[in-house]
């Protein structure tokens, strides 16, 4: 029988250390807080900061939260950002992602410090994670390693597939399992006989953004399966990129989709901030 790995659970006990850390911190008179910028109002983008407001309120990390208009400019932006940069009182500054077509996404990431970058986005925190050197990591793929290691699963000398090169997942989650000593393999949409690749996989992880994509003939007998995607099938039902049904009876482990990877991206999000506060 496969282990379902439970992100929730794992993510509440992330949230529950990290409300102890802040509570200690507290007394210390250091108070932690995250900037929160969402321009424009994409209904998706609204449910992600509130719920990142929420984890905030429950760990008791402050959060400011900017709800600027979706006429607002890019130089406006960046004078906010940098506003940010320079308060004394901010560990974390994160623009919700995806930003109106008249701002460059690029421009804005770069434009945050990397010191305050807890998204990990920056290009110097991407630029730390492969070259070994301490720097905030992208909470995606960092939640996954988190999932791994409290469940643990040994990573070290294993065969590890990532489908999908994405700066925001598929690359720096290859970066992690390399840091952590697996045999790394990335694919992607140019990749030959992805079926036969991914199925020499002892941990798979799956981050490709298609529906139910990956079935048994990707999955290697007893692999673990990490399935990154979130999407809405024909039924309204939350789903992954991994068939669940057709891939359980064949894998050690897997990760559900909602209540696997999902919960962690916001838990070790929280993590950054609270890594920021300590650091100062
Ligand atoms: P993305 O930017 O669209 O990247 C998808 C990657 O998959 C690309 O590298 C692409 O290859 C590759 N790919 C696409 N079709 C393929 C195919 N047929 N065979 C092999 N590779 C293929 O997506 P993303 O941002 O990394 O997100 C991936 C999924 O994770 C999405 O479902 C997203 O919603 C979900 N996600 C979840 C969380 C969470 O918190 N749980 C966070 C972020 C993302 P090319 O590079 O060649 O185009």
């Amino acid at each position: 029988m496969a282990t379902i790995i439970d992100g929730k659970e794992i993510s509440k006990q992330i949230k529950d250390e990290l409300r102890e850390k802040v509570s200690n911190l507290k007394q210390k008179g250091i108070e932690v807080t995250l900037c929160v910028i969402q321009v424009g109002d994409d209904p998706a983008s609204t449910i992600y900061v509130r719920n990142k407001q929420k984890a905030c309120e429950y760990i008791g990390i402050k959060s400011q939260s900017y709800k600027l208009p979706e006429s607002t400019t890019e130089a406006e932006l960046l004078e906010i950002v940098e506003e940010l940069n320079q308060s004394e009182n901010v560990n974390g500054i994160l623009v919700q992602m995806p930003l109106p077509k008249h701002i460059n996404e690029d421009k804005i990431i770069e434009a945050i410090s990397p010191d305050k970058d807890v998204d990990g986005f920056h290009p110097q925190s991407v630029g730390r994670l492969s070259i070994g050197q301490r720097g905030f990591i992208s909470c995606t793929p960092a939640g996954v390693i988190e999932l791994l290691k409290r469940y643990n699963i040994p990573i070290e000398g294993k065969e590890c597939v990532v489908i999908g090169r994405s700066n925001i997942v598929g690359k720096p989650m290859a970066m992690l399992m390399l840091r952590e000593n697996a045999t790394v393999t990335v694919c992607h949409s140019r990749t030959k006989d992805l079926a036969k690749i991914s199925s020499r996989a002892d941990i798979l992880i799956v981050a490709i953004g298609k529906a139910e994509f990956v079935t048994r003939e990707f999955v290697k007998e007893g692999a673990v399966v990490i399935d990154v995607g979130i999407h809405r099938n024909e039924n309204n039902k939350l789903c992954g990129d991994v068939d669940f049904d057709n891939v359980v009876d064949k894998v050690s482990a897997i990760t559900p989709v909602p209540g696997g990877v999902g919960p962690m991206t916001i838990a070790m999000l929280m993590y950054n901030c609270v890594e920021s506060a300590m650091s100062k």
